[in-house]
């Protein structure tokens, strides 16, 4: 046996855990688990190494009820506790893999998919950072039971005008005790709004902690009585949430974004990078932005990206690139949401620059103005494109798109395809309080 994982069921049994949970994500990203009791070490020791079997039809993108039993398998590395359970000691828990019953990766496994992307990057050398900046907003109900934002501060403010800071305290402590690297955390822009960012790691690392991070901070909001979103717009007329996504590739421990020899110490692997994720931003915006509710954010006027560019420090591009150099030499993403499924997300953003990498897709000159600024007439005249309105042309973008579509897996695909065209015929055929204001009197 793996002396690993005997060291675990040890460690496991030391810390005094009643029960030991087996963790995943759906097509969404949203985690689910199994809960397996402690009382039984040695079926747990069983478990870890061959897998603990499950029925996978109900998981939203995984099997069909006809052929369900799926396998999860822990990643050791991922061992940690629940500080936001009221018995700190009572569970503790793995982020895992999934198989098919015959030992194979299943192919709709998220987690799979970024690992079998981040493989392409391994062959070459490279691995793979990402820093995500993901905001959120806390929010209250008024009388009526409608969400408002739960203060009225703005951008940086300090107490008493922002109400969240003991919350924001508690979840930064809260992260910590689960080895959050927390580099910052501060009010945001819009009434109620937050972010807290925790340090780079390489994207698998990333991908399971922006997973955490959400499901920590719902439970830690929820046990202090509040109330926390991540959805991209919440409300109109506001800044909505956005997930920044700060990418760059290390070899060799350099970061190859990084050449103190060119005018803007970008190196010349940076640039196709670039080119790759501009070539690809349509479709990338399907899984950037997935929801029907992501294409709220993404207009004029809100700090969010509309245009396909690219502009160093300018932050009305889709791209921008910080002016920090060396080690965090990056290119920030500004068009994920925190809704993403930080796996597959990062998984095509990763294939989108490796293309550019391959193909040397020359991005062309940046963007140093604001294009918030300019008319359509003016961006077309200077070839910038637009990132889809809606999940709608995202989506049909995604369709014709081979590099984004064989970054996901034909499995992840299809899956992905269904739902969100179910998403998107539920939600045309709604009629809301707005089109009665706007037309009822016809
Ligand atoms: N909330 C903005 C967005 O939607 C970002 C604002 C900021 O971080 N400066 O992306
Ligand atoms: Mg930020
Ligand atoms: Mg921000
Ligand atoms: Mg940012």
């Amino acid at each position: 046996r793996d002396d690993k994982i005997d060291e675990i069921v040890k460690a496991i049994d030391e810390y005094g855990s009643k029960f030991l949970r087996f963790q995943f994500v759906d097509i969404h990203g949203t985690p689910k688990n199994l809960s397996v009791s402690l009382n039984r070490p040695d079926d747990v020791e069983h478990i870890i190494e061959d897998g603990l079997l499950f029925d996978g039809s109900s998981v939203p993108g995984f099997v069909g009820i006809n052929d369900s039993d799926l396998a999860l398998k822990p990643d050791l590395s991922t061992f940690s506790t629940l500080p936001w359970r009221p018995d700190e000691k009572g569970a503790c828990r793995f982020i895992c893999d999934v198989y098919n019953i015959d030992g194979t990766p299943f192919e709709g496994d998220p987690r799979g998919v970024l690992k079998k992307s981040l493989k392409k990057a391994e062959e070459r050398g490279y691995q793979f950072n990402m820093g995500p900046e993901p905001e959120f907003f806390l929010i209250e109900q008024d009388e009526k039971g409608n969400y408002k934002p739960a203060d009225d501060a703005e951008y940086f403010d300090v107490e008493p005008l922002d109400q969240g800071l003991d919350v924001r305290k508690e979840i930064v402590l809260g992260l910590e005790k689960l080895n959050f690297n927390i580099e910052v955390s501060h009010h945001e822009v819009a009434p109620g709004q937050h972010e807290i960012d925790f340090r780079f790691d390489d994207a698998l690392k990333t991908a399971d902690a922006v997973v955490t991070f959400k499901q920590a901070i719902k439970a830690m909001v929820d046990n202090l009585g509040y109330q926390v979103t991540f959805m991209p717009k919440p409300f109109f007329g506001i800044n909505g949430s956005g997930m920044h996504c700060n990418q760059s590739l290390f070899k060799d421990g350099k970061n190859i974004f990084y050449d103190p020899d060119t005018e803007t110490q970008l190196s010349q692997e940076a640039m196709y990078f670039i080119g790759g994720l501009l070539e690809h931003a349509k479709a990338l915006s399907a899984i950037l932005s997935p929801t029907i509710n992501s294409y709220k954010r993404l207009v004029p006027g809100y700090e969010a990206p509309c245009y396909i560019a690219y502009g160093l420090r300018n932050r009305s591009t889709l791209l921008r690139i910080p002016a920090s150099r060396g080690i965090g030499t990056r290119i920030e993403c500004r068009s994920p949401d925190p809704s993403c499924n930080p796996y597959l997300a990062f998984a095509v953003l990763l294939e989108a620059g490796l293309d550019g990498m391959d193909n040397k897709i020359d991005p062309g000159e940046p963007t140093e103005f604001n294009a918030f600024s300019l008319t359509q007439d003016e961006l077309a005249e200077q070839g910038i494109e637009t990132l889809p309105t809606s999940l709608w042309e995202a989506y049909h973008s995604l369709e014709k798109d081979e590099v984004v579509k064989n970054a996901l897996g034909d499995y992840v695909y299809n899956q992905f395809y269904n739902i969100k065209r179910a998403e998107w015929d539920d939600y045309r055929i709604q009629v809301f309080d707005y089109e009665r204001e706007k037309f009822l009197n016809i």
